[in-house]
């Protein structure tokens, strides 16, 4: 119980973005990060390249699993999709909040569902923010939580806002402060990113570029 409690808190809250198609690509890394950060995210590119026996390979190996789906479609369809990434062991999902009222619902109805729902707005953090759109965000992440959902994927300038409706406020875009922008935008640090109120940080190319520094010198 002991052991447990302080792996936990020595954990950092990061996800690691596995965007590429191969798992084997990242087995360096993933070694290296065992332990040390929260989860992985599996996106389409690889999704569709491993296919679904990639979540039970990465559940396996002992990560909390993100897949990065974002499902945009009809009720049906968009509930279903949700069981299938339930029963293959995924922990989180996310649902883009365009699919609207009745499909977020029925996904977040589900009996017995395991799998944490996301709600991803239309606010890319490779894009820059104005006020009209993080009006837009806002609604859209009202919506998700009057449907039930259990987060938000949140872009850095939102982070304060947005944990006001949802304690669950999962952020990409996280860059260190020497770090290439590379095509994001809507970037802030890990430590700024945390202190706004994010519970978890999506990073990608910043792992990779940082792994020492990320594994056994950020305090975050
Ligand atoms: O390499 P980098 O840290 O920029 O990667 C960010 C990850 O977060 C990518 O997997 C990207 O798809 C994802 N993401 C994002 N912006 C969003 C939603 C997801 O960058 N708004």
């Amino acid at each position: 119980m002991m052991t447990s409690i302080k792996l936990e808190m020595s954990v950092k809250p990061i996800f690691f973005a596995l965007d590429g198609k191969k798992l084997s690509e990242f087995d360096f890394y993933l070694r290296k990060l065992q332990n040390k950060i929260y989860g992985v995210k599996v996106g389409l590119e690889m999704f569709i390249h491993e296919g679904p026996s990639v979540v039970k390979t990465l559940k396996n190996q002992g990560w909390v699993v993100f897949l990065d789906l974002k499902l945009h479609d009809i009720p049906n369809t968009v509930k279903e999709a949700t069981i299938s990434a339930d029963n293959v062991g995924a922990d989180y999902l996310t649902v883009h909040i365009a699919s609207k009222k009745e499909a977020l619902t029925s996904a977040s109805e589900i009996k017995g569902r395991n799998v944490k729902l996301l709600g991803v707005s239309k606010a890319l953090t490779s894009h820059s923010i104005d006020e009209g759109t993080s009006h837009e965000v806002k609604k859209d992440f009202l919506l998700a939580k009057n449907c039930g959902l259990d987060g938000v994927i949140c872009p850095p300038s939102e982070i304060v806002e947005t944990k006001k409706i949802f304690d669950l406020v999962i952020t990409p875009g996280i860059r260190l402060l020497n770090d290439n922008l590379d095509d994001q935008k809507n970037v802030t640090t890990p430590e700024k990113a945390i202190k706004m109120g994010a519970k978890y940080l999506v990073m990608g190319r910043s792992v990779k570029n940082n792994l020492e520094y990320i594994t056994e010198e950020l305090d975050i």
